[in-house]
């Protein structure tokens, strides 16, 4: 995290005097207030990004289609960088798998500082992302998150075949089957499409946990400030289907 970002972060949370009146809770309500309080007071570096949460998922669609259909906008990297130098208002948070064929920025045709992605193989959401994920919410106003999912995923396929065959994967991988292990036990006995199943369970899964992760999270959503979202890219087109 750089210095900017820290000390924004410090700012927002930091104690105030009504702080040890009123409680943690109203604490980070007070954050989300202030944290559209200033984006009020001090220009967004991209004011097109200032968007309502359904506004921003039109966007993202758009962004989509345009990628689909092979008439992606050419982006000036070198005028974007210099625009982005004093901070970042990014219209939507995307948690996507590592896949090396999902690319959010380009499935969604979007600049530098458009969105706020994290990615972790199998799109789940763990303490770190809620974390990274509360910070967009919170200090940057990103009104929507999208958990992207996507076809043949590996990590989930990885975890079917694991607690199948009950085997233990070497490493750090079981992390990753313990990350997904929820939407794969709920799909295991089901037959059919096993892994298409597990991916979309898994979708719909995180957008829950995400929709209800306290206090930040769940707060920013009740007051209508965040809409959470799920998709799936789909390998063959490139369209993303929304599933939550
Ligand atoms: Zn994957």
């Amino acid at each position: 995290m750089c210095d900017l970002c820290r000390e924004k972060l410090s700012h927002r949370f930091a104690p105030s005097r009504r702080t040890f009146v009123v409680g943690a809770t109203a604490t980070i309500g007070m954050g989300l207030t202030d944290a559209a309080g200033a984006k009020e007071s001090s220009a967004p570096p991209k004011p097109q990004n200032v968007l309502s949460p359904d506004a921003a998922l039109a966007r993202l669609q758009q962004g989509n289609s345009r990628y689909v259909e092979g008439v992606s906008r050419r982006h000036d990297f070198k005028h974007e960088r210099e625009a982005l130098t004093a901070g970042q208002n990014p219209f939507a948070g995307i948690l996507s798998c590592a896949d090396s064929r999902i690319a959010p920025e380009y499935a969604f045709d979007s600049a530098r500082g458009d969105l706020f992605v994290c990615r972790v193989a199998g799109n789940f959401a763990n303490t770190e992302t809620i974390a990274s994920l509360e910070y967009g919410v919170a200090v940057l106003g990103t009104p929507l998150i999208l958990v992207l999912g996507h076809d043949s995923c590996g990590a989930v396929d990885a975890a079917i075949k694991s607690l199948k065959d009950g085997t233990t994967l070497p490493g750090h991988l079981p992390s990753l089957v313990t990350g997904v292990a929820p939407a794969v036990n709920a799909v295991l006995q089901q037959g059919g499409d096993t892994l298409g199943k597990a991916i979309r369970q898994n979708v719909i899964d995180n957008v829950a946990k995400l929709r209800s992760a306290t206090p930040i999270l769940s707060a920013a959503v009740e007051q209508n400030k965040l809409k959470v979202v799920g998709g799936i890219y789909r390998l063959k087109n490139g369209r993303v289907d929304m599933v939550a």
